[in-house]
Parts: C-alpha cells; sequence; structure tokens
C-alpha cells in the first residue's frame, strides 16, 4: 500500500519550538502571556493593521463571543450561509437564537446577495423584526462577494460577522478577508491555514470590542479586588504554549499561502480540458483565494463517472479526499430553520469533492491524486467502447 495522501495537514516551520521553550523558561504556562499578545500582534499586522485580534480557544468559541457582543439570544434571528461547515451556525443555538440560511451562488460558493435581500426583508416582514446579524463565510478560502453584502448590510444596518476560518490570507479587492465585517472569525484548526494544535481570534473593529472579547473570554470578571460577576462569562482564552505554536506558524503563512495556490494552480493545469472535471476559479482580479482546500466538480454525464465512484477510488489509493460541506439547511438538526435559496449549494454538495491540498504534499503526491482521476477516465472510456 503506498504511503496515504491526507487532505489538509499542518505543516511546522521549526520556530514553533523555541517560542514554547521561551514560555517554560519564563513559567508562562497559563492561558495569557507574552506569545499570546505577540501572536495578536502579528495577525493584526498581518491582516492590515488596523483590527484588533483576540486569540481564543477555537474559531467557534470568536463565532460565539461575537454573537453574545452583537446581542443575539432566544427569540431571535440570525442570518448564516448554508454552504459550511456545522461551526458557523453552532453558536447562534448556543445563545436560543434561530439560524435563517442563505444560499450560495455559483462565482464564488458563497452567500448569494440576491437571496440575502430576499431573506432579509421576507424575515422583517413576517417577524417584524430585523435579523441581528449576517454571517457571510469565505468558504474553502474563496472570498464572498463582500461590496454586494455589505450594502445590503449597511442598508438594513444589520451588523456583518464574517467567518473567515478557512480564509487567512484570501483577499477581495485588495483588502484582507476578515477585515470587512464590524467582526471576524479566524481558526488555527490543525487542518488550516496555520495551526495552534487547536484555536482561533476574534478579529474585533477597535479597542473597546476586543476588551469586551476578552471580558467574556476570561469569565467575566468586573473590575473588583474580589470576584464579582453580572454577566456570564465563559474559559474561552488561548493558552500562551498554543499561542508559541500560532507565532511559529506566522513565519510560513506567507509560505503556506503560496504553497496552496501553487497546488491548486498544479491541479488546475494537469485537469484543464478534462471532460466532465472542473475547477472553481478566482471569478475575477477582485478574488485572491488562499485556495485552502482545492475542489473539483464532476459533472457525471460529462465524466463518465459520478463523484462518489471517484471519492471511492481515491480512497483505495489511500488518498483522502471529502465531498463538499452538506448545507446546513439540508441537516437534520437545522431542519426547522428557514432557509432561502435556489438548490445550487445541495447540487455543489452533490457534485463536489475537496482534493488533498496540505503545504506538505509534493509534486509526486500531487501527481497521484491526479493519476487517479486521469485512470477513471480511461476505465469509463474502455467501458463505453465495450458496451
Ligand atoms: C474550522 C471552521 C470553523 C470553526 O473553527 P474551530 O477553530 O474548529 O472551532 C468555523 N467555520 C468554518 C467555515 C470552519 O471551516
Amino acid at each position: 500500500m503506498k504511503k496515504r495522501i491526507n487532505l489538509s495537514l499542518a505543516k511546522m516551520s521549526g520556530h514553533e519550538q523555541k517560542y514554547i521553550q521561551e514560555a517554560f523558561d519564563t513559567n508562562w504556562v497559563v492561558p495569557l502571556g507574552p506569545n499570546v499578545n505577540a501572536f495578536e500582534q502579528s495577525l493584526a499586522d498581518y491582516l492590515g493593521g488596523e483590527k484588533k485580534v483576540v486569540a481564543l480557544s477555537s474559531g467557534t468559541a470568536a463565532l460565539h463571543l461575537a454573537l453574545i457582543q452583537l446581542g443575539v439570544g432566544p427569540g431571535d434571528e440570525v442570518i448564516c450561509q448554508s454552504f459550511t461547515f456545522a461551526a458557523s451556525a453552532n453558536p447562534i443555538k448556543y445563545l436560543g437564537a434561530t439560524p435563517v440560511f442563505v444560499d450560495s451562488e455559483e462565482d464564488t460558493w458563497n452567500m448569494s446577495p440576491g437571496f440575502l435581500r430576499e431573506a432579509v426583508e421576507d424575515r422583517i416582514a413576517l417577524t417584524g423584526r430585523k435579523p441581528k446579524a449576517i454571517i457571510p463565510v469565505h468558504l474553502y478560502g474563496m472570498p464572498a462577494k463582500m461590496d454586494e453584502i455589505m450594502a445590503i448590510a449597511n442598508e438594513f444596518e444589520i451588523p456583518v460577522l464574517e467567518d473567515a476560518a478557512e480564509a487567512l490570507g484570501s483577499e477581495y479587492k485588495g483588502k484582507k478577508c476578515g477585515t470587512f465585517g464590524k467582526f471576524a472569525c479566524l481558526s488555527f484548526n490543525g487542518n488550516k491555514m496555520i495551526t495552534t494544535s487547536g484555536g482561533g481570534a476574534l478579529v474585533c473593529t477597535n479597542e473597546e470590542d476586543a476588551g469586551e472579547t476578552m471580558f467574556y473570554a476570561t469569565q467575566a470578571c468586573d473590575e473588583a479586588p474580589h470576584y464579582q460577576h453580572s454577566k456570564i462569562g465563559y474559559n474561552y482564552r488561548m493558552s500562551n504554549i498554543c499561542a508559541g505554536i500560532g507565532r511559529g506558524q506566522m513565519h510560513v503563512l506567507d509560505s503556506h499561502v503560496a504553497r496552496r495556490k501553487e497546488i491548486n494552480q498544479f491541479y488546475s493545469e494537469k485537469l484543464d480540458g478534462f471532460p466532465g472535471v472542473s475547477l472553481l476559479k478566482n471569478p475575477s482580479a477582485d478574488f485572491v483565494s488562499n485556495h485552502w482546500l482545492t475542489c473539483v466538480m464532476v459533472n457525471e454525464a460529462e465524466a463518465g463517472f459520478s463523484r462518489e465512484e471517484l471519492r471511492l477510488v481515491m480512497e483505495a489509493a489511500n488518498i483522502e479526499t471529502r465531498p463538499l460541506w452538506k448545507p446546513m439547511h439540508l441537516q437534520p438538526v437545522f431542519a426547522d430553520a428557514p432557509y432561502y435559496g435556489d438548490g445550487t449549494s445541495e447540487k455543489l454538495f452533490e457534485i463536489g469533492l475537496c482534493l488533498p491540498s496540505s503545504p506538505v504534499l509534493t509534486e509526486e503526491d500531487l501527481m497521484r491524486v491526479v493519476n487517479c482521476i486521469f485512470e477513471m477516465n480511461q476505465t469509463s472510456t474502455a467501458l463505453r467502447y465495450t458496451q
């Protein structure tokens, strides 16, 4: 059996242990400290220097704390992109609110501005109240149509919480993803652009919001010599050890982004003209995806094989692939939630497959993946001729 090719694995820079060693040497083995501060600062600088960043235990925690600060509570509605990972929507439910799911459009696979407008207008007409927030996602690193989404959000005065968990390093109109909304979440889970083993961050617009985020992330302690609480708090701060890994990873963030783009380019060139298999491309120069994961769409009628057949052949060749995210409006747990769309994300879910995209992959590994697809075609072509 050939060695396993994984979908998306972390790659260390070699600097991580130095920062962890410093934490041990100085006894900063706590959920705050020099690594946390430095990691936050370097993320803020990376994002262009206008935002404040608070490092947290996960991207999910970041979304949760943002929704709390946006005043989301029981009975409220929050608009969320349907085509995403469940972590985008779960925090809405933590707060007793209802997610309202909006479908994607084909250019970016992200929130359709048309259905967003329809959802906002319809919810206001039906409930007499505005949704409390809008959560667009930059899925697989592809920037959402932020100009159109922000225009609708501003028109109705609804704050935007960007889910940039997969989009660190992506840019829309020359500006980094994660800097458009009032808040944005980042994730440093083991499979994302950079890792802290597990972790996340909330990107905030100003010092006040960052302070509030820290307050909720550290059990909401009022200012007093004793422990006094007037709000419910959480234990969501990032550990100084994890932040040491994050600091080390910042040394290779640019090269990780470059490598993922190269991998996308490799797949794109090799599969160019291949019948029935296509890739999502940056729709114009305004969109620069970090290509966190390269995904293909399999048109069964043209290709002669289905997405699922391809996945099984890859698995038999010890190559890990994954169907695209199953839309939230199709998930049993969200069956009752309102949905606005035309089935675009459902179709993508049926035909889409994520290909191995880790920066650790060699050209030889990538060629194994591509050859699997080439061989599918030969088998299916041979079958068609013998029939
Ligand atoms: C990974 C991910 C998250 C959650 O991040 P965690 O750090 O794993 O909690 C949220 N949204 C999307 C789209 C993600 O891919």
